[in-house]
């Protein structure tokens, strides 16, 4: 058993995840003087810190996204960092470019912050690392059985068929994926020799970015790069949720259109976002693979937030773990999809 102390070692307050000891915050909220950030999605890296400390691939995206003056020193994975006598360091949590899990250790006792994670490696080479401790706290945005994905080879099976169909019928195919992360995923999965592949200003962008820092990314036009080449397949458009029906969408006539998301596996999403198909492809851990990595960080105590926390900390509870739900302010629900209007 651990001493008990008069605050633990981290705990939740109304700016963010907070550690006493050290005097940091863990993605927090509102502005404080030091931010430790698990990744550069729009509720978990904020604007207004006085210093930020993260990776080197969540840092190139936040300039980009927030701002380039902002004050951020870079970690690698596995690096420590010592502040107030507690060890952090920050590990892959497969979830977007640069994502971490913070891990956090003072006088033996070990916690992780997950931030949002997803199990296994995925084509745009993000990987999953099960960190041990004794405190693990968990995002649960699928944390519910009916949350099953595919292998994601299947997944770009099936948008690589849709896209030949659509050509064959005349039609340009647009995919809506989150410019942060699932657009990446999508242009490096699908087979660019099927056709020529368009991205949305917002997406190119970060492509740009994410190329020009030596990260290897298969290359697509802007929306005017693509009006003045010669055409001579129908393209897939990559494009971020926020902008449909956007007045870019004219050039394209006539299209069909599908949401590259987790939340495609409820079927009400896809007719609600009024697309002509869903394609069930997420950048967080499904229902097993929440419980993997709860099962792997070996944890006596687990934190739930961010999603689904009732209903998963109570199935916890009942096989026996010590789970309670922690309120957040991360985006809860429609997260995966509504990113980009909070961001873009
Ligand atoms: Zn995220
Ligand atoms: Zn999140």
């Amino acid at each position: 058993m651990h001493p008990i102390r008069k605050h633990p070692l981290l705990e939740f307050n109304s700016n963010g995840i907070y550690c006493a000891q050290a005097d940091v915050y863990i993605d927090p909220w509102r502005k404080v003087d030091r931010a430790l950030i698990t990744h550069a999605h729009a509720d978990h890296a904020r604007y207004g810190m006085k210093h930020y400390l993260t990776t080197s691939g969540s840092a190139l995206i936040m300039r980009e996204r927030i701002g380039h003056s902002l004050s951020i020193e870079t970690t690698e994975y596995s690096q420590k960092h010592t502040i107030g006598g507690v060890k952090f360091s920050f590990h892959p949590a497969g979830h977007v470019l640069g994502s971490a899990m913070i891990r956090a250790e003072y006088k033996g006792e070990v916690w992780v912050a997950s931030g949002d994670y997803k199990i296994g490696h995925d084509s745009f080479g993000n990987h999953f690392e099960p960190i041990p401790c004794h405190t693990f706290i968990t995002e649960s945005t699928f944390g519910l059985p009916v949350f099953r994905w595919e292998e994601e080879s299947q997944v770009f099976d099936a948008i690589n068929a849709w896209w030949k169909k659509n050509q064959s019928m005349g039609y340009t195919s647009i995919v809506y994926a989150y410019s942060l992360g699932k657009a990446q995923r999508v242009l490096q999965g699908i087979d660019p020799s099927i056709g020529p592949v368009v991205c949305h200003s917002a997406v190119q962008k970060l492509n740009r970015a994410i190329h020009d820092a030596g990260y290897s990314i298969h290359s697509s036009s802007s929306f005017t790069q693509w009006k003045d080449s010669p055409k001579e397949a129908l393209p897939l458009v990559i494009a971020p949720p926020a902008s449909a029906d956007g007045p870019w969408m004219k050039n394209h006539k006539p299209y069909v259109t599908a949401i590259a998301s987790g939340w495609m596996a409820l079927r009400g999403n896809r007719r609600r976002r009024n697309v002509d198909r869903g394609f069930v492809l997420s950048d967080h851990a499904d229902w097993k693979g929440l419980l993997f990595a709860i099962e792997q960080s070996q944890a006596n105590q687990v934190l739930v937030t961010h999603g689904y926390s009732q209903l998963f900390s109570q199935y916890l509870t009942e096989k026996g773990w010590d789970a309670r739900v922690a309120e957040t302010a991360f985006s809860d629900g429609f997260h995966e999809v509504e990113e980009n209007q909070a961001s873009e």
